[in-house]
């Protein structure tokens, strides 16, 4: 494993390895610092804010080419292994929460809940 930022990014790593949980069950390595409502991890690097997960693989892989989003394959929007991170395109983002049936009105969508027993469809 390599740093792409030789100045200082042994010094960030190090910071940003104290804001980390890794969870058991789950193998992740979930963000235990600030976090933005969309549920991703925060970190204020020299007044400029990044999302955890693109902090870390920038990190670990070199800038995040123009356009493109690094995906969870955990769907854990706190989760920086980088382990569960890949490059990818908004359009790959897409068609992979289709495919796990995580996109909106999907089953596994986080604001999909199983109707109750006593609800009756109309
Ligand atoms: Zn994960």
């Amino acid at each position: 494993m390599s740093l792409f930022w030789p100045h200082c990014g042994l010094v960030v790593l190090a910071r940003v390895v104290t804001k980390i949980m890794p969870d058991s069950e789950s193998g992740c390595f979930e963000w235990t610092g600030a976090k933005y409502q969309s549920g991703y991890g925060q970190y204020d690097l020299g007044g400029r804010q990044w999302r955890a997960h693109r902090l870390v693989w920038s990190l670990l892989n070199g800038p995040i080419p123009k356009g493109l989003v690094i995906m969870h394959s955990c769907d854990n929007p706190i989760c920086v292994r980088p382990e569960h991170l890949s490059l990818g395109t908004h359009r790959d983002n897409v068609l992979d929460k289709i495919r796990k049936e995580r996109h909106r009105g999907g089953k596994n969508s986080p604001g999909c809940r199983a109707p109750r027993a006593d609800t009756t469809l109309q």
